[in-house]
């Protein structure tokens, strides 16, 4: 069943990053599990991706809400990426790709005031246009982060669970670009 998301004040705030070169957000309070912590789009929708934007919608990408636009990638994220819809002015939940009108950051744990927001951005992102090394320094790290397309068959495997719906739908329609994920999906 669909579930509406609002958003709490201050959930989070901007500081330096750990490598000095840019931004990132650590929780302004204690944020428990289940908090929607910010989002993707629920703001503002452009045409064409930036540095900051999160594709939403084939053609589609979201604005970060309240200045959260340098969320940390991590291969063991804090949060979850929930796709969302408008219905009646509220947005819910929904796993239909076509309807997508935002994604939320969603605590998949308790988050401990200061703590480092992060998402994981294969979760989401097709094929990166900016790919980078990850340094999260987990221990499934998967080391080159460039989207989905790229990555191996087992870790396609692995974030097909949490992947939103426009992941879910594009390995639907380019089974060929996906293989391995492709299989799995149908399994
Ligand atoms: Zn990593």
């Amino acid at each position: 069943m669909a579930v509406v998301v609002a958003f709490p004040e201050k959930a989070f705030t901007r500081v330096s990053s750990r490598d000095k070169v840019g931004s990132t957000l650590v929780a302004a309070r204690p944020l428990p599990k289940g908090t929607s912590v910010t989002a993707y789009g629920s703001e503002e929708i452009v045409p064409e991706p930036t540095m900051h934007t999160l594709a939403i919608r084939a053609g589609a990408h979201g604005v970060p809400r309240d200045g959260a636009e340098f969320v940390s990638h991590s291969c063991s994220p804090n949060t979850d990426l929930v796709a969302v819809a408008l219905k009646d002015g509220k947005l819910e939940t929904t796993t239909d790709a076509a309807v997508v009108h935002a994604v939320v950051l969603v605590a998949n744990r308790d988050i401990a005031e200061g703590e480092e927001i992060s998402f994981d951005y294969e979760l989401n992102e097709w094929d990166m246009a900016t790919p980078f090394t990850c340094q999260c320094g987990n221990s499934n790290c998967r080391g080159y982060i460039s989207g989905f397309k790229n990555a191996t068959a087992a870790n396609q495997e692995e974030l097909l669970k949490k992947a939103t719906p426009l992941i879910l739908s594009t390995v639907a329609a380019a089974p060929a670009a996906a293989p391995a994920a492709a299989a799995a999906a149908t399994a």
